[in-house]
């Protein structure tokens, strides 16, 4: 889980129980700015926080320069270097692609498509006894049982489940209906939360595009989605699976919460092993372009159907020997 218990000169994690959705307040989660870009700080890297890139400039295929915008001040930069990585996530990499005029590159048709972000739902178990009663940390287990199931059928993964923490008592209350909002925030204590990530679909339909611009003229991205029906399927055949494991553990009652966010959006570059199927090279580098690669969750050509940090983090590590190596 990328957490530090070994390396005794950083602080040791103490298993607590905001490990989800929160920087770790004493550093032992092994993320980007406690390790990679602390050790890369050491030896030369400059981070610019709060700048907006706004758009690559290239000259046949090398890009030239990067243009951004201050977010708090509205001043203009331009950076200029012999390699150029663009790591936006899922959303803003292609819409910085499409700024660029990089949809003109030979797999630029696929910039903005494909977008995946997997069938999520969260299945709430409500236990007769306190779930969690030390209040210490919550991410152990990950069920890959199912993960094959429909293989056969759909030619995917169907996905996978592992549990989740309970939101703080005040957000549960915040999100009951009214009248049993107290109800609900005194149950909180007894819930036990099991989240199935279900694989969907690579669909072209499903696409950023460019919308309004922003403050600074930066048009933002504009994202169409839709579910498929194998989607739904996937989803709800995790979901069944996950409301029996916790009733046979005990659940008096479950609850199932649908997942309607992009926090799991990959795949909107898309790597191939040819500029007619996606936008990437085998290593993350654009088609047609010398010095220009997407690292990130936009390169994914699969959702994969598990949660995708690790396998970005991964891919990123994979490919950059390639880079230092292209001579640029
Ligand atoms: C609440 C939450 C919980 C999650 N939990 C998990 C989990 O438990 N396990 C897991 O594996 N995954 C989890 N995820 C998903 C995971 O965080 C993402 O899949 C992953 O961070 C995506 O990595 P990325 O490098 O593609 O993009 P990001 O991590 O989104 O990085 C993109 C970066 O680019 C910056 N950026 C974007 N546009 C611009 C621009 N124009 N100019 C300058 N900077 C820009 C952004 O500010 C950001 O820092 C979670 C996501 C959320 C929101
Ligand atoms: S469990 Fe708590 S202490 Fe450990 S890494 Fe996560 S946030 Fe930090």
């Amino acid at each position: 889980m990328a957490l530090n218990f070994r390396d005794d000169s950083r602080p040791l994690c103490i298993l607590c129980n905001t490990c989800d959705g929160y920087p770790c307040r004493i550093e032992a989660k092994n993320d980007l700015t406690a390790t990679v870009l602390r050790q890369a700080q050491t030896q030369g890297l400059e981070i610019r926080a709060g700048v907006i890139a706004k758009r690559l400039v290239s000259d046949g295929a090398r890009v030239r320069e990067l243009e951004c915008v201050d977010g708090e001040t509205g001043e203009d930069y331009v950076f200029t270097g012999s390699r150029y990585i663009v790591a936006g996530g899922a959303l803003q990499t292609p819409a910085l692609l499409l700024r660029s005029g990089l949809g003109a590159t030979p797999g630029g048709r696929w910039v903005g498509r494909r977008l995946m972000r997997h069938c999520n739902a969260v299945v709430t178990g409500v236990f007769r006894k306190r779930t969690n009663p030390e209040g210490t940390f919550h991410k152990q287990l990950c069920f890959t049982d199912f993960y094959d199931d429909m293989r056969d059928r759909f030619g995917t993964a169907t996905g996978t489940i592992q549990d989740i923490y309970t939101p703080a008592r005040q957000v549960i209350e915040h999100h009951a209906p009214p009248g049993l909002r107290w109800a609900a925030g005194w149950l909180t204590a007894f819930m036990q939360n099991l989240l199935c990530i279900a694989e969907d679909d690579p669909r072209v339909d499903n696409r950023v595009t460019l919308g309004e611009p922003d403050r600074f003229g930066v048009a933002a991205p504009r994202v169409d989605h839709e579910y498929c029906a194998a989607d739904y399927e996937r989803r709800d055949y995790l979901v069944a699976r996950a409301r029996r494991v916790l009733q046979v553990a005990g659940a008096w009652t479950t609850r199932v919460y649908e997942i309607d966010s992009f926090s799991h959006g990959v795949g909107s570059v898309g790597m191939a092993s040819t500029p007619e199927q996606g936008a990437l090279d085998a290593q993350c580098k654009v088609w047609g372009m010398d010095n220009l690669w997407v690292p990130d969750g936009s390169a994914f050509s699969t959702s994969s159907g598990v949660n995708p940090s690790l396998t970005i983090a991964a891919n990123a590590l994979r490919v950059t020997p390639a880079m230092i190596a292209t001579n640029a």
